[in-house]
């Protein structure tokens, strides 16, 4: 573990600086043979872009950062970092809104976005297999020109997120409520572990065809939701769909909240649906870049308190799109609800439901940091669960409440998604949002949600509320594979 030297700023403002490594210079000196000169940096500025995100969670500098391009330099930086105990950091675009990539003990963060070549698209067997930095423009656009009939499920994160970290994270995509998380889409990938072993798993370490994760011990789980933990993973193999023939976004809006909720649940049983959002005003509004001081912590008169977001598509025929609009509008109907098509909603929402996009109203809202407790849970407890975000947010009136809950599987799970928006050279808010967040993740914990892209917080939080041996059966994995503990060190704990 690399000390902390000294922390500078005050409690909001916060950055932790680190011990350098004894052998400093001949470190640098190694990973320029590895690399070359151009792809490691370890002056102050350049490790300072590495050193936090935009969430509220304390910035660590790293000690270096390195960028490499081949699979062979991945494993090498590794058996380097292992031999001299240094923690490595992967590391994407660093979006994923849980401090995930903040170096807890300095290190050497690894930049991966040069390894960003799609190395096969399989049409007939409809998968893709990636490098670690492939973005979603990337895979979007390449599948677009290339492979225009099949696409991937993509997020509302920003096009230069990572395809490989969103999977590894189990994040919510276009088709989620279809098929589930995007770790649903990982048919197999390749690792190099912490000791330097370079590891395949799925379809592809026994077969020339990355078809999926069947039927053998599945280890992909060794990966997702470790947070960087246990390798780094190299390759992806990705399941792709049909690009549809038809596809629409539905909308109904309004003030009814246990009737939508009644709705959302009984279209995720009518099977229809790839994607199930519910959002509330406050959302709408971030939509349109309608700034803080406009929109307040209060619902404006008329503005309807929720949107439910329906998207159905139809790979085949008309009829077939026009069968699942009959449904939705019969169902709709039963709870008293009209519904629109969403280019009747306006210009503004059109366009930003056109994934992957920016969602640059949560930006300017702040302005600057965004943060959230994102949560997964039953849907049973989906009405509870947005009451409970809503009363955490009445007892925060400075934030805007942001709240957003999705639906997998058709139903048998979903998200309840918290969103605050924050002035992040403001210290007094940055330890509000610190205390809202813990607030909101105990809160929606209590009645069974589980943080997901979680902090360091939140997931000592979930090992102290859980099953004590959970605990100590992640200790004893992370002790197996990553004996020197050099693998993002201080994630989950550990
Ligand atoms: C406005 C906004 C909207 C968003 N919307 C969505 C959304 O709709 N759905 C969603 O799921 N997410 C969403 N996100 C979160 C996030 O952007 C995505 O999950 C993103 O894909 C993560 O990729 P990244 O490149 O930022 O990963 P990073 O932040 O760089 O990395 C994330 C984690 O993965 C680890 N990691 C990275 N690469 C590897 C590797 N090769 N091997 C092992 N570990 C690795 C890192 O160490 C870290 O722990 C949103 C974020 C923002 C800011």
């Amino acid at each position: 573990m690399v000390e902390i030297e000294k922390t500078v700023g005050e409690e909001g403002k916060e950055l932790v600086v680190h011990k350098k490594t004894p052998n400093h210079e001949a470190v640098l000196k190694e990973l320029i043979d590895i690399v070359g000169e151009d792809y490691v940096m370890d002056d102050s500025a350049s490790l300072f872009v590495y050193s936090g995100d935009m969430t509220e969670n304390v910035p660590h500098m790293p000690e270096f950062v390195v960028a490499p391009i081949t699979v062979e330099e991945v494993q090498k930086i590794v058996l380097l970092a292992n031999r001299e105990k240094i923690p490595i950091i992967p590391f994407v675009s660093g979006s994923n809104l849980g401090g995930l990539t903040i170096p807890l003990e300095g290190g050497i963060t690894v930049d991966l976005k040069r390894m960003n070549k799609i190395l096969e698209v399989n049409e007939v067997d409809q998968y893709a297999i990636i490098e670690a930095g492939v973005t979603f423009a990337n895979i979007k656009n390449y599948l677009d020109k290339n492979h225009p009939d099949l696409v991937y499920t993509y997020t509302y994160a920003t096009p230069a997120a990572g395809v490989v970290p969103n999977a590894l994270l189990e994040g919510l995509a276009t088709l989620s409520t279809k098929y589930g998380t995007t770790d649903c889409f990982i048919n197999g990938l390749e690792a190099v572990l912490p000791t330097g072993e370079i590891v395949r798993v799925g379809s592809g370490a026994v077969s020339k065809y990355w078809f999926g994760r069947n039927p053998l011990p599945d280890l992909v789980g060794l990966f997702t939701s470790w947070q960087g933990m246990t390798g780094i993973v190299t390759k992806m193999a990705i399941q792709l769909d049909p690009k549809p023939a038809y596809s629409g976004i539905k909308m109904i809006m309004t003030d009814e909240i246990h009737e939508a909720f009644q709705l959302m649940l009984n279209l995720g049983r009518a099977q229809i649906c790839d994607n199930l959002i519910m959002f509330n005003w406050g959302l709408a509004f971030a939509v349109i870049q309608m700034p803080r001081e406009t929109v307040g912590s209060e619902k404006m008169e008329g503005a309807p308190s929720i949107s439910l977001e329906m998207d159905i598509s139809a790979i085949n025929t008309l009829k077939e799109f026009e069968a699942k609009v009959e449904v939705i509008e019969k169902l709709a109907e039963k709870y008293g609800f009209g519904v629109w098509d969403y280019q009747e909603v306006g210009d503004d929402i059109t366009k930003v439901l056109d994934v992957p996009m920016t969602f640059a109203g949560l930006f300017t809202h702040g302005p600057g940091g965004l943060t959230w407790v994102g949560a997964y849970g039953p849907c049973s407890q989906y009405e509870t669960a947005w009451n409970v975000a809503n009363e955490v947010f009445s007892r925060y009136p400075r934030f805007t409440p942001w709240v957003y809950a999705k639906t997998f599987k058709h139903g048998h799970f979903g998200a309840m998604r918290t969103l605050v928006g924050f002035d992040r050279s403001n210290a007094e808010e940055v330890r509000e949002t610190r205390e809202i967040m813990k607030e909101m993740a105990e809160e929606l914990n209590n009645i069974g949600f589980i943080p997901y892209k979680a902090p360091v917080w939140a997931t000592e939080m979930l090992l102290e509320r859980g099953d004590p041996n959970f605990g100590l059966f992640l200790k004893k994995i992370k002790k197996a594979l990553d004996p020197n503990r050099i693998m993002n060190p201080g994630r989950w704990g550990l």
